[in-house]
């Protein structure tokens, strides 16, 4: 469960997450805005190409859901599960894609992110997606931290870059918390006293 801490001068009040505070960061209004750009932009590039998007959960079944419902093109949506991270430092650790049981081979494949930080992880399922000869791949991520990003893969459609700070909201959670808030919250850096 979490606390909402009343924050006179902004309209999304601030929220305790187990043991961390998060502040407003992104308005749910910015993040429609920033999908409605990112819907737009895969509209024009897959208009008749029937594509396949993987959304990645858990966190991405938000943005996935956001995403597809603003795409009067014909496509097909599913997911896989991946083991990635635990707290809030990216662990590197990953596992196989679970419950990917279409045909990948000569598909368009979108992978949606909620958000891509080191890029392991988007490393990791675009690797194991290859193998199935996809006619092409690309990533599409809600949020993408270019700072904390240490792949060479490109990704191409990001609705979102943000700082490299550590965010819950819009389908990305704290420790299981977090998930079912609108807009983004950033973590409140607590001061130490020197
Ligand atoms: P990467 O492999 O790119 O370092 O991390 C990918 C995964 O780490 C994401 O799918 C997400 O689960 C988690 N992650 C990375 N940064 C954040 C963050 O700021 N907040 C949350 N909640 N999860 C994050």
């Amino acid at each position: 469960m979490y606390l909402r801490t009343p924050c006179s001068n902004h309209p999304m009040p601030r929220v305790k997450l187990h043991d961390l505070e998060f502040e407003p960061f992104i308005s749910e209004a910015e993040v429609n805005a920033a999908v409605d750009r990112l819907a737009a932009e895969l509209k024009t590039k897959y208009q008749g190409k029937r594509p396949l998007f993987i959304g990645v959960l858990n966190g991405a079944f938000f943005f996935a859901a956001e995403l597809v419902k603003r795409l009067d093109i014909e496509c097909e949506i599913t997911f896989v599960k991946v083991a990635s991270y635990l707290g809030t430092k990216s662990s590197g650790r990953v596992t196989d894609l679970i419950g990917l049981n279409e045909r990948i081979e000569g598909r368009h494949v979108v992978v949606l992110e909620d958000i891509v930080d080191t890029g392991n992880t988007v490393k990791h399922i675009m690797d194991a997606l290859a193998d199935h000869h996809p006619a092409s791949i690309s990533i599409a991520t809600l949020l993408f931290k270019p700072d904390a990003y240490k792949q060479t893969i490109p990704i191409e459609h990001v609705a979102v870059n943000i700082p490299n700070a550590f965010v819950v909201g819009s389908g990305l959670d704290h420790d299981g918390l977090g998930r079912n808030l609108p807009g983004i919250y950033r973590i409140v850096e607590q001061k130490t006293n020197a």
